[in-house]
């Protein structure tokens, strides 16, 4: 049986077939790094982090890219707020992310693009866009002109009349109709800028996803993904430049997965009823709020309780503990070999568990349905060690703690239980200065024309997964995976 995923494009589960047989490319809109992610911004995250796990699992290749949108009206006011430099404060949440991610076990993306990192990539679609007359220049702004592109809609499945309500609040002066939306916004004084053919500016959310989607993956890549809110505007927007720049279809699959709520209310920090994730991180271990999300089919939505929270801590200590008895039974021997005694029916209960776990990830990525799956497995396990003498059996238990470690803690990634530590605010803010020092050290260097020493710190932070890249506006650092 092949990997289902409702595709949103469709409105239907559909096979996932690969363009390129064995090779699954996928994009994922990464957080807008102005502040530490709240809950509702960590489900994505883990979704598709264990959606990844999943296909690798299942013997697929995957690329898969996580953008951070690091040039943002929100980052421009924040960094006012706290004195600090637009790009600066965009980098110390950078390195928070990565402190959440490595708390909830999601593995770094094959690669993380920065919008900041892209300037050239994103300018050169706009340009195009603009020739091809689906985009135009007005007093320093561009914008898409959405009538020119006869697929608008075709994601959201809304109406004119419906998209001009989600459209309202930009209605600007020079756009010509109300649905245009900014491809490159016109610097405002005070603000971060980069030299364009339409003169200084940035550019917009739109713009830039689509541009490092089709720069790391191409046109007709398998996934795309995000939260559910995303679907109208951002990701209608992304198809309109991309399909209008390529005149191929963008990508063939949309995931999209659905709210965290509070009271039944859509979490956001626009309404201020959010839990920061670095909060509830005080308060349990990373694995059990990685159990937590994954408990609940991804395009459902989540509301948010502590109860819930405190029944997965139980659930997944539970797992944790059976694991723990399998491998004290079991002492150093490798298990895995020893077939001495009879074979026994939770020998085969461990087989119908694998199945039953990819029949419920194969159909539309279930993570409850495979979570319920193992929990009957260590059901049957607790009874059997609690009958069973030590040192029989030693096969059947290495066959349950086998199954319970590749799928519990490769796939699910929510063992082991005890996790990763919270981490702190302090360590990425040292992460940062000591990236940042090690390049100041690095461009006196230049200066000095050493380069071998300028080379090798390039080199080393490259081997520690930071890139280093020299622009005309100087030395800018991002994560890569
Ligand atoms: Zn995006």
């Amino acid at each position: 049986m092949p990997v289902t995923i409702y595709n949103t494009l469709t409105r239907r589960k559909e096979a996932l077939v690969p363009g390129e047989p064995g090779q699954v490319r996928m994009y994922v809109c990464g957080p807008t790094t102005y502040n530490l992610i709240h809950l509702g911004n960590a489900r994505p995250l883990v979704v598709f982090d264990t959606f990844r796990r999943y296909l690798e699992y299942r013997g697929y290749r995957v690329t898969y890219v996580q953008n951070f949108t690091d040039i943002d009206d929100k980052i421009i006011a924040r960094a006012a707020e706290e004195g600090l430099d637009p790009g600066v404060l965009a980098d110390k949440y950078i390195a928070e992310y990565f402190l959440d991610a490595a708390a909830l076990g999601v593995r770094p993306a094959t690669v993380h693009p920065q919008v900041s990192q892209h300037i050239a990539d994103i300018v050169a679609m706009i340009r195009s866009l603009v020739d091809k007359e689906y985009a135009y220049a007005a007093d320093g702004n561009v914008y898409f002109a959405v009538d020119r592109f006869a697929g608008y809609g075709k994601l959201s499945r809304r109406s004119p009349e419906e998209m001009l309500v989600g459209a309202r609040a930009e209605i600007e002066g020079d756009k010509r109709s109300p649905l245009d939306f900014a491809l490159w916004k016109k610097a405002k004084p005070g603000e971060p800028w980069w030299e364009s053919p339409w003169g200084p500016g940035r550019p917009g959310w739109h713009s830039e996803c689509a541009a490092m989607a089709l720069r790391y993956l191409g046109s007709g890549f398998d996934i795309h993904g995000g939260g559910y809110d995303l679907v109208f505007p951002h990701h209608e927007n992304e198809i309109a430049q991309a399909e209008s720049y390529t005149g191929q279809p963008f990508a063939r699959y949309w995931m999209h997965n659905g709210f965290i709520t509070v009271d039944q209310e859509k979490m956001s920090k626009s309404l201020g009823n959010f839990f920061l994730l670095r909060e509830i991180l005080r308060r349990f271990p990373g694995p059990v709020i990685r159990f937590y999300l994954l408990s609940t089919h991804y395009r459902h939505p989540l509301d948010f309780d502590l109860e819930g929270l405190e029944g997965s801590a139980r659930g997944l200590a539970r797992w944790q503990k059976t694991l723990d008895e399998l491998e004290q039974r079991l002492g150093g021997r490798a298990g895995e070999a020893a077939t001495s005694g009879p074979a026994h029916p939770l020998r085969e209960q461990v087989a119908a568990t694998r199945e039953t776990f990819v029949a419920a990830l194969d159909d539309d990525f279930n993570t409850p349905a495979a979570m319920a799956a193992l929990f009957a497995l260590v059901r049957e396990t607790n009874s059997f060690l609690a009958r069973s003498q030590t040192g029989d059996d030693a096969g059947t238990l290495a066959a349950v703690r086998a199954c319970l470690k590749e799928l519990g803690e490769q796939v699910l990634g929510v063992l082991p239980l005890a996790g990763q530590a919270a981490p702190s605010s302090r360590e990425a803010q040292v992460v940062t200065g000591l990236v940042d020092l090690l390049l100041e050290v690095r461009s006196l260097a230049r200066q000095h024309r050493d380069w071998a020493m300028a080379d090798m710190i390039r080199d080393r932070l490259a081997g520690l997964g930071i890139g280093v890249e020299d622009t005309p506006g100087g030395t800018r650092w991002e994560w890569r995976g």
